[in-house]
């Protein structure tokens, strides 16, 4: 196969039989996730960005790439005491924010998620987001950035969307966005990777010469998401297409869904917003009241 920009041999696949060189895929997954973010309103050139990076692909090439578009991008590694895994992705993502010349800060889970999850009687996984979750907000928000972006790609939001699909989860659905505003103690959340594959996102670490993790988290093997992710692939391998399909006629189609306004008042513990008195990361973290289940 040759590349579409200048026919010399191609070593990449962007879609269907679109094929690049190295040069140009490189170049075309950056203008890809331009495109995003200013479509998107995602951010400008003048906010703090945050990325939470976890060592794998996606969030190591997201971080390359903010910088490389001229954003002004630090990364954030949530350590979350998973073992082995935790310590092997923190070296990982030291080594190239080193090499990159980038800063990196770092926030350490108060106890191995495992045994958070135990103690709350709730899933790993489960677990383990509130805790990114909170984790990532209180920092981008103490330490003053504008958006925090993660490395989501169109495999992790097709995947969330045929779950919360399958659960018929409205208020679910409603929320699903590549963009979710801020507000007081809420920092922007943003996905620029929304439209690319996990495998745009291999091709482009390869090519650009990115070393990240390539093991999964022990605990993704029994995470339902793996499972969804599994099945979209043998559709798409059936109709090229699909996830981009499905993804774009949903971004358009949550625009209707009528979303129940939230009331959020401040965590009696942290003080960040929440629905109850007491927010989820508080009630596992500190055990400040029984679990909900
Ligand atoms: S697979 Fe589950 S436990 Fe592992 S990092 Fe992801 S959410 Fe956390
Ligand atoms: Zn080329
Ligand atoms: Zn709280």
């Amino acid at each position: 196969m040759r590349c579409v920009r200048c026919g010399e041999k191609a070593v990449a696949l962007a879609a269907g039989r679109t094929a690049y060189c190295r040069q140009h895929y490189l170049e075309w997954f950056e203008e890809k996730v331009s495109r995003t973010i200013k479509k998107l309103g995602m951010f400008g050139t003048r906010d703090r960005i945050l990325v939470a990076v976890s060592g794998g692909k996606d969030s190591l090439v997201l971080w390359h790439v903010l910088n490389r578009l001229g954003y002004s991008a630090d990364g954030v590694f949530v350590h979350l005491k998973i073992p082995e895994y935790s310590d092997k992705s923190f070296e990982v993502t030291k080594r190239f924010a080193e090499k990159e010349g980038l800063r990196l800060l770092v926030v350490e889970s108060s106890s191995p998620v495992r045994i958070l999850a135990r103690k709350s009687r709730r899933k790993t996984c489960s677990a383990c987001g509130i805790v990114k979750r909170h984790e990532l907000n209180r920092l981008a928000h103490e330490q003053g950035y504008s958006v925090l972006a993660t490395g989501h790609n169109l495999d992790d939001e097709t995947a969330v969307l045929l779950a919360n699909v399958m659960k018929w989860d409205s208020q679910a659905l409603a929320r699903q966005s590549p963009v979710l505003p801020g507000s007081g103690k809420l920092v922007k959340r943003v996905k620029p990777l929304c439209f690319l594959t996990e495998k745009h996102s291999a091709q482009y670490a390869l090519l650009a010469g990115i070393d990240y993790v390539q093991e999964e988290c022990p605990f993704s093997r029994n995470a339902s998401t793996t499972f969804y992710k599994k099945m979209l692939n043998a559709l798409e391998q059936r109709f090229p297409g699909t996830k981009k399909n499905v993804y774009k006629r949903f971004l358009e189609f949550r625009k209707n869904i009528p979303q129940e306004e939230m009331v959020l008042k401040d965590c009696r513990e942290c003080g960040y917003p929440t629905t109850g008195d007491i927010c989820s990361f508080c009630r596992i973290v500190r055990g400040s009241l029984q679990p909900r289940c």
